[in-house]
């Protein structure tokens, strides 16, 4: 049989770890070491911590202020380097001040190598178990982890450095050509730089231009970095970029290693992300942001209000009924995601925004700040099509902890209803309240809520933007908006245009007792079935694409019970009374993704990629032209619950200038602005 693993758009190859006698690891496919033999805790600290001055750098920093300090490392490898920065910053650094470290890894350590590594540091015992129990699955792509309470941000980007540290490019508008942008260097996230990665010798791969040209995009100016190599052209490199560069004494028996500062003053002629990036999703024109307005207090709202007050930002929430009165209001809502063995955006975005879910809603969990419980999630096949593609997801999700294949009589004896066919099943998902999580997020002391208010207007006096009601009052003003309010985000004429389209979704809920036999998990089929809570049983959703009313319905009410029907026709004791529901309105898009990002001005796009009516394929290097400090976070259909969290993260990287949580293609398929540009390329007029 064919071998469709290296089809799959998520593998990666793990580290090849031999063990020494010593105890120490060893890299077999590169015949290099993790760290010194002797003393790797010490030699990371002379060549990482001391090199980047990062004890005198955090000292001081100040208290008064909320920031934020970014590390970029290539070879994450036992994350040693990443536990001893995280320790120090945890004796030095102000508690207003949150540290990003990102790290790329071609070949992440499987979880018991990682663990026995470890295990030779028990001074960093308490991080490292914090490190092991968050450690993402063996899949390539970014993923974002929020440890200590959202204190330290890691991201892991498990991929070759010289691809992902491209897709970074551009996170901030530090790149932006257009005259409103700061000079080069001002925004730009990164704050010092560990290049590890095996030494040039036994690893000449990862040590390219590429890697040095991302180094000097991404740094600020006076960004150090350190590095335990000092081979000239490793030297020669980074002065290219605009680094100055220094040869020290190394640590031990190594005589000499690099270390330097980034003084931005190189002229580089072909920035590389020029080549790679479309310049139209690129967030334009924007002002720092104290106190940030937010529309909407679904989970959109929500979440975006709380990601951003997290960063030390004022946030005022406006909503013109309580929190979570729409499509956020189900008592219970499922996270999960479905699997597709699909190549493509759609499919990363989904799978990696419930990957990132899974943990962040574990914590808030166990601290008992949201209800819900993570009992399991089952999907069933819901057609030939489903069940066929799900040898291949078999294949590409092979040996992962989060997800297990289940077939036959598996499936009653998971969800404890007599169920058959195939399934896959998410031991650590279930479903959460999404009225107790919009709740914790607004709990915040940054954060203000206005309900029962209506946002009718948005008026930019170039100072501040003004939210206006009906009659003309201000609602609120602040420096930045964010339109998270679903389907009525088409009410303002700035953001008219979007494509947004209501499907009206009903749940149904019933006595357990209608039931012969008790769910354990969440089954999702054609609609959802949850575990009792209060003896009552929810179930459904209905979905119609051509009623926007949201009364109940007995027509509903009767489809969600046949569904059930259909699911397993011995469950059901009749005569099943429906003792009520609950109906509203999901947001979505043509392309099920959301619309996450800079809102952008139509007018002005007409005119500026009107050349892709002739020539669709044609680069345009003109960057967007956006709303000033306006920003979409809306479409998130029935998986609110599960894409929220990720593209709160994102919004909250826009505004904040930070590394995204997604690689830059990802974030452009996002873009408010594509469809948009998917009008001129066809032609079509953009109203
Ligand atoms: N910093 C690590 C620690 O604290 O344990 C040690 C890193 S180890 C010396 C080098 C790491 O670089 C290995 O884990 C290796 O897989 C990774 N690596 C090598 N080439 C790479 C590439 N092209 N992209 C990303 N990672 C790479």
């Amino acid at each position: 049989m064919a071998d469709s693993s290296h089809h799959s758009p998520y593998s990666l190859d793990p580290a090849n770890i031999v063990w020494g006698e010593d105890g120490s690891p060893r890299a077999d496919s590169y015949g290099d070491i993790y760290f010194s033999q002797e003393s790797g805790i010490d030699e990371s600290r002379h060549v990482f911590l001391s090199h980047n001055q990062l004890a005198e750098r955090w000292q001081a920093l100040d208290p008064n202020t909320a920031g934020q300090f970014t590390i970029v490392e290539t070879g994450f490898g036992t994350g040693l380097n990443f536990l001893l920065a995280w320790q120090l910053w945890q004796t030095l650094a102000p508690a207003s001040w949150r540290l990003h470290y990102i790290s790329v890894e071609k070949h992440p350590l499987r979880p018991h190598d990682l663990q026995r590594a470890h295990a030779l540091w028990p001074e960093l015992n308490t991080l490292a178990s914090i490190l092991q129990h968050n450690y993402p699955p063996l899949l390539s792509g970014q993923h974002r982890r929020m440890l200590n309470s959202a204190q330290v941000c890691l991201d892991l980007l498990f991929g070759d450095a010289l691809e992902c540290l491209p897709a970074l490019l551009d996170s901030p508008n530090h790149t932006d050509t257009s005259t409103q942008s700061p000079s080069k260097g001002s925004v730009a996230p990164v704050d010092a730089w560990f290049l590890d990665g095996f030494a040039p010798a036994s690893n000449p791969a990862m040590w390219h231009d590429t890697l040095f040209s991302c180094m000097g995009s991404l740094s600020k100016v006076g960004a150090s970095f350190a590095t335990f190599t000092s081979a000239g052209f490793v030297k020669r490199g980074l002065r290219a970029q605009g680094f100055h560069v220094e040869k020290v004494a190394g640590y031990g028996r190594k005589r000499e290693m690099l270390r330097g500062t980034f003084t931005g003053d190189a002229e580089i002629d072909a920035p590389l992300l020029d080549s790679v990036a479309v310049p139209w999703h690129r967030p334009s024109a924007q002002t720092p942001v104290k106190h940030a307005l937010v529309i909407g207090a679904g989970l959109a709202g929500c979440s975006t209000a709380a990601a951003l007050a997290k960063r030390g930002i004022q946030v005022t929430v406006i909503d013109r009924n309580e929190p979570s009165s729409g499509a956020s209001g189900n008592p219970q809502g499922v996270l999960y995601t479905k699997l597709s063995p699909a190549p493509g955006e759609l499919n990363l975005f989904t799978l990696h925004s419930f990957l990132f879910s899974l943990p962040y809603y574990r914590e808030r969990l166990n601290k008992g700040s949201i209800q819900g419980d993570l009992c399991g999630v089952l999907q069933l096949a819901n057609s030939k099509k489903d069940a066929a593609q799900f040898d291949q997801l078999q294949e590409f999700f092979k040996d992962q902890d989060w997800l297990q294949f289940k077939q036959g009589s598996e499936l009653q004896d998971i969800s404890g209803i007599p169920i058959s066919g195939r399934g896959y099943y998410y031991p650590k998902a279930g479903w959460l309240s999404p009225p107790s999580v919009c709740a914790a997020d607004l709990a915040h002391p940054n954060i203000r809520l206005i309900s029962h208010r209506e946002a009718i207007s948005l008026i930019d006096d170039t100072a501040q933007w003004h939210i206006k009601d009906n009659s003309g009052n201000t609602v609120a003003s602040g420096d930045a908006i964010i339109i998270a309010n679903s389907n009525d985000a088409k009410q303002f004429p700035q953001t008219r245009h979007l494509p947004l389209k209501p499907i009206r979704g009903q749940l149904s809920y019933i006595e357990a007792s209608a039931l012969k036999c008790e769910p354990k998990c969440v089954i999702c089929h054609d609609g959802y079935l949850a575990p009792a809570v209060n003896g009552s049983l929810c179930i459904g959703a209905s979905f119609n694409l051509h009623d926007v009313s949201v009364d109940l319905q007995d027509r509903d009410h009767e489809w969600n019970l046949a569904q059930l029907d259909a699911l397993s026709p011995e469950l059901l004791n009749p005569p099943v009374t429906v003792r009520g529901g609950r109906a509203s309105l999901r947001c979505s898009s043509a392309d099920y993704l959301p619309l996450v990002g800079a809102a952008p001005i139509l007018e002005d796009f007409a005119k500026l990629y009107a050349p892709l009516g002739k020539d669709a394929r044609r680069r345009i290097s003109i960057p967007a032209s956006n709303y000033r400090n306006i920003y979409i976070n809306v479409g998130h259909g029935s998986r609110g619950l599960t894409s929220t969290p990720l593209c709160a993260e994102l919004i909250a990287s826009y505004i904040c200038h930070e590394i995204r949580p997604l690689p830059r293609h990802i974030c452009e398929s996002l873009s408010p602005a594509r469809f948009l540009i998917r009008k001129l390329v066809r032609n079509q007029p953009l109203e």
